[in-house]
């Protein structure tokens, strides 16, 4: 029998295939008038496309969104708003952008409204990371939820192929540690499995056809999905090791994510048996974190946390942190395990069968703590 809480947000979601030409009636519907367009400095061109959109609704444009919001982009981003007079904000872009947006409007109360160009799926949650003095701090808060998300399927098709492959799987992080989460409800569930299902699905098809939009269609699908996870359940462990690696090593987002996930899921698969096995049948492979990380590997994407800027001698001061104040995980976080881990995401330690590495249930020690 069901036994669970639930409580809805308040977004709106426009989902299809050349759906930008519905930004002026849906900016118009929250009330914006004259609207500053938010992008990193790559995609200001695409930025520039959105204003041309808006027509006179566009107020200005701010290319400046940085990874992990650093609050020093948000002043300037701030004074170029004050400046244009802009009354309402449209991010285009990756989370990035979106965690800019987010910043801008729980400061100013301005409406928001997100184009999203990658699957981070930040555009439908209540959660906000920013940096400052290189620290990162994440808050929650229904006002800081966008209010309308357009998700055209033409917007992704100019992702590079190895950002499609690690911002997918940082999709997938929401979606498979809400299966395992305390507050997870059967609405949860069910969006985790379709979420996880579909990006799979869009990553093995367009692996084979590059062209492919029914595949960009399902990435997008699957990423929406999988952040309303993030947003509607706490993450456990994996999300606690990749904000410690982002946020107090500078690792690169959605890469660090698609390295750790397997290694994270191989600890906690004999905590949460229920979890891998929904997750290993969404993915269709035999056992859910040696099949991703096969797939990964397959698509080329990075496996080693020694590729991306972390070493050996980083470990210990990475499994302190992450120890200190670990989230609610399925299988008790103690410093040797997290040590052992990180260990072999670094050198990337391929993941055999059931991850023998890992397998031993958890001590009567660990249970009781
Ligand atoms: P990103 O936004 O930094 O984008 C990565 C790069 O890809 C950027 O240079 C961007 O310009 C480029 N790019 C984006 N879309 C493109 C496209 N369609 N074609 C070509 N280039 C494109 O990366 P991300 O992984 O989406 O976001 C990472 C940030 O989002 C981090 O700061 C992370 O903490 C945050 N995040 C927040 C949440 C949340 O709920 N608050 C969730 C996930 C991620």
């Amino acid at each position: 029998m069901h036994s669970f809480e639930h409580d809805t947000d308040t977004s709106r979601t426009v989902f299809g295939m050349g759906t930008l030409s519905r930004v002026p009636e849906e900016l118009r519907r929250i009330g914006g008038r004259r609207a500053l367009v938010l992008s990193t400095p790559g995609q200001r061109a695409l930025a520039t496309r959105v204003a041309g959109v808006l027509g006179d609704a566009a107020a200005g444009i701010f290319d400046g969104a940085a990874e992990h919001t650093p609050v020093e982009v948000t002043d300037a981003a701030l004074a170029r708003a004050e400046q244009v007079a802009a009354d309402s904000v449209v991010s285009i872009g990756g989370g990035s952008t979106t965690g800019l947006g987010k910043a801008l409007a729980t400061r100013t109360g301005m409406p928001h409204l997100v184009l999203p160009t990658t699957y981070s799926g930040s555009e439908v949650t209540t959660l906000l990371g920013e940096t400052a003095n290189g620290e990162k701090v994440t808050r929650t808060g229904p006002e800081i939820l966008p209010e309308v998300v357009v998700y055209d399927v033409a917007l992704t098709t100019t992702l590079p192929w190895p950002v499609t492959v690690t911002s997918a799987v940082n999709a997938m992080a929401h979606a498979v540690e809400a299966l395992y989460a305390a507050d997870r409800t059967a609405e949860t569930d069910a969006m985790a499995t379709d979420g996880i299902g579909a990006l799979a699905r869009g990553l093995r098809a367009l692996h084979l056809d590059a062209d492919d939009l029914d595949a960009r269609a399902d990435l997008l699908y699957g990423a929406w999905l999988a952040g309303r996870c993030l947003s509607a359940v706490g993450m456990g462990l994996h999300h606690k090791l990749c904000h410690t690696l982002g946020g107090s090593f500078g690792l690169p987002h959605a890469a660090t994510h698609t390295v750790v996930l397997p290694h994270a899921m191989a600890y906690n698969a004999q905590a949460a048996p229920e979890a891998m096995r929904a997750t290993a049948t969404a993915l269709d492979v035999d056992d859910a974190a040696a099949g991703l990380q096969a797939l990964v590997a397959r698509f080329g994407g990075p496996t080693r946390l020694g590729d991306l800027g972390f070493g050996l001698a980083d470990v210990p001061r990475a499994a302190d942190l992450a120890t200190a104040r670990p989230y609610p995980n399925p299988r008790p976080v103690h410093h040797e395990g997290i040590v052992e881990l990180l260990t072999h995401a670094t050198e990337g330690t391929t993941i055999a069968g059931t991850a023998p590495e890992y397998s031993q249930p958890p001590t009567p020690d660990e249970e009781n703590r």
